[in-house]
């Protein structure tokens, strides 16, 4: 669809969210809790983080006041959508015993109508990897597609890079570009403070003209663009992808695997916070007299012992085994089956690793690594 490129002030887009109200969607967008930036409901932008971003760096993560008015000055929430539209847990059967008889229920997906303000691009780049996964592979998810199904997404592009993130190297950002049904630019002058506003669905330009959007100026355009070049600009960090295949098989193994493995916890914080990392577990439980039983699907993780638990034994035992295959299917695997990177660069899990491990770092250490060694079928270079 031809894009069309709207200027809103604040007061517009709460006017768009009351609109989006009396359509039955409820609102989510980022809040302060508990010292850190978290996806929740909000009712008006008065609950944006206005005033505060965070400081990201490996193993920290700190919120901070700054100087401005800015609601969307801080690098990411802390969590992604994927705890919205593949919770952490979801109930899928409960068993209740009344008078020796059972009673089962089945936890049916609904629908509901949400609308989420200021999605990152990396964000957006892991939805889509997740339709792939969860709608797009075999057996679709339910839930995930009753959840998925009526999300209105206004992305907000990002105009800051924080320290461990690297989007514009696996082409996830810091620019959305498809996806949502209305992008956001952050705009904070001297004298004003407001939003160049871009359509991205028929949705969004009917929400847009609802709510008081005016053309926007053609400078505002090039300036936004500008603005999310200096961001891609400013990341540090970077995954070389299209080598990420050759350099894991050629350096399979490589002692760095070793020396990481003895810093891993294997915690699976990395997994948790993932945009991208789906896998789940299905869990019994019962109450303790014994008349109601559940049946419980949660988030797992590849680092647990009893993730590849197969015929009476786990097979990969080691941390190294752990650790080795996850960056290997978040890099290089998930492209083979999935066709699509499973990791859209957020630092999510640079932050969130309690030793401090850095998939950019580990991944640069190979790569070094595989210069030196001839690969099957060409050199992980590419000369
Ligand atoms: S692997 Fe790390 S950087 Fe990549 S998407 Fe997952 S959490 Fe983000
Ligand atoms: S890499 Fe870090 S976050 Fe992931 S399991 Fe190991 S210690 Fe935990």
């Amino acid at each position: 669809m031809r894009r069309s490129f709207y200027r809103l002030d604040c007061s517009d887009l709460d006017t768009l969210l009351e609109q989006l109200k009396k359509r039955g969607y409820s609102i989510f967008g980022p809040r302060i809790l508990g010292n850190a930036i978290q996806w929740k409901p909000i009712d008006s932008l008065a609950d944006l983080p206005k005033g505060h971003s965070v400081q990201l760096a490996p193993a920290q993560y700190r919120l901070q006041a700054t100087q401005d008015e800015g609601l969307f000055q801080y690098p990411g929430a802390l969590n992604s959508l994927k705890s919205i539209f593949h919770p952490p847990r979801q109930t899928i059967t409960t068993i209740q015993k009344t008078n020796g008889d059972l009673d089962f229920h089945q936890e049916k997906p609904e629908a509901a109508k949400r609308a989420f303000l200021g999605v990152s691009a990396c964000d957006l780049t892991a939805l889509a990897a997740l339709d792939k996964v969860l709608l797009g592979s075999g057996e679709v998810d339910e839930f995930y597609r009753a959840n998925r199904a009526d999300a209105f997404l206004i992305a907000v592009h990002c105009t800051q890079s924080a320290p461990t993130c690297f989007c514009a190297s696996v082409a996830a950002g810091p620019r959305a570009r498809t996806g949502y049904d209305i992008a956001l630019t952050e705009r904070i002058t001297d004298d004003s403070h407001g939003f160049l506003a871009e359509a991205g669905s028929s949705l969004g330009t009917e929400m847009l003209e609802e709510s008081n959007a005016r053309p926007a100026p053609p400078e505002w355009i090039r300036q936004s663009t500008d603005a999310t070049h200096r961001a891609a600009a400013a990341q540090t960090r970077a995954v070389n992808l299209p080598i990420a295949r050759p350099v894991i098989e050629s350096t399979f193994e490589h002692p760095r695997w070793e020396d990481t493995a003895r810093r891993c916890l294997s915690c699976g914080n990395c997994t948790s916070v993932c945009p991208t990392c789906f896998c789940v577990n299905y869990e019994e439980h019962s109450s303790l007299d014994l008349t109601q039983a559940q049946r419980i699907r949660v988030w797992d993780s590849c680092f647990t012992h009893s993730f590849s638990y197969i015929h009476g034994g786990s097979i990969r035992l080691t941390p190294k085994s752990r650790y080795r295959q996850w960056l290997s299917h978040k890099l290089a695997r998930w492209q083979d089956q999935f066709g699509v990177t499973g990791c859209v660069g957020c630092g999510r899990c640079i932050v969130w690793c309690p030793a401090g491990i850095d998939i950019t770092e580990e991944f640069g250490v190979l790569e070094q690594a595989a210069a030196a060694v001839p690969v099957a079928g060409g050199t992980p270079h590419g000369h």
